[in-house]
């Protein structure tokens, strides 16, 4: 049976700083798409974890936690908003050291399993763009359209570095490569669902494009997939 009933499903996988929330954001507002940013979810797990300072290296104690956890992601004006356990955690899990901790409880089995199920469930019915890292090979293997962005590291923590600093952040550039470096060997050297491009994606690097350049690239396919997708009348 079908279940896309409110469209197709996008995914959009890549590594930190390749741009993926912001051209998420802008790709579903003009497709008039959901847009699910399920490293927000991983952000917020790994912040309940910390708060409730479970001993990571017990599995058993990560897996009892994540069976009670609710992460929900809500939009207040436009705004995306990050609920953990009913709190508002938005602005908390955007720190460099959430970014750290969350490669490292993002290896966890059963953080994954949490959040694969409560992803799979938001998307099912399409008319979603959901972005991370294992989108397009594991949560939705059969989403319509896949997209890996990836940019040079210069470049991502280039971005990372000057978005921290704008929140007032203080950080290097130099400290800023040695963390998008490690986050990128974390995040693809793990066992369970490691960063990887899907078979079917299509790569875009958008270390010399600008946001719109890829919004065009990526509006105009997904676009004729959906008209090529819908029954003729
Ligand atoms: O996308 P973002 O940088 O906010 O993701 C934070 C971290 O969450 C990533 O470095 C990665 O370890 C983890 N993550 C993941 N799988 C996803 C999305 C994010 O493991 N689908």
């Amino acid at each position: 049976m079908n279940t896309r009933t409110d469209g197709i499903v996008i995914a959009i996988d890549g590594p930190s700083g390749a741009g993926k929330s912001t051209i998420a954001r802008l790709l579903a507002e003009r497709l008039g798409y959901i847009q699910i940013d399920t490293g927000a979810m991983y952000r917020a797990a790994a912040l309940l974890l910390s708060r409730a300072e479970i001993n990571l290296d017990n599995l058993a104690a990560v897996e009892q936690f994540c069976q009670n956890i609710d992460i929900r992601l809500e939009s207040d004006s436009g705004k995306q908003v990050v609920c953990a356990n009913g709190i508002d955690v938005t602005d908390q899990i955007r720190t460099p050291e959430m970014s750290l901790l969350t490669s490292r409880t993002s290896t966890l089995r059963p953080v994954r399993e949490a959040l694969l199920k409560s992803q799979q469930q938001m998307g099912r019915r399409g008319g979603v763009v959901l972005e991370g890292r294992d989108i397009g090979t594991v949560v939705f293997p059969d989403a319509e359209m896949k997209f890996y962005l990836s940019a040079t590291v210069e470049e991502r923590a280039r971005r990372r570095c000057e978005e921290l600093t704008c929140k007032g952040e203080k950080v290097t550039l130099d400290g800023t490569i040695a963390d998008v470096v490690e986050r990128d060997r974390q995040d693809s050297e793990r066992d369970i669902a490691p960063l990887r491009q899907a078979d079917d994606a299509i790569a875009v690097d958008s270390s010399r494009l600008s946001i719109e350049e890829v919004l065009t690239i990526m509006v105009t396919m997904c676009r004729n997939k959906i008209e090529a997708m819908e029954p003729l009348p």
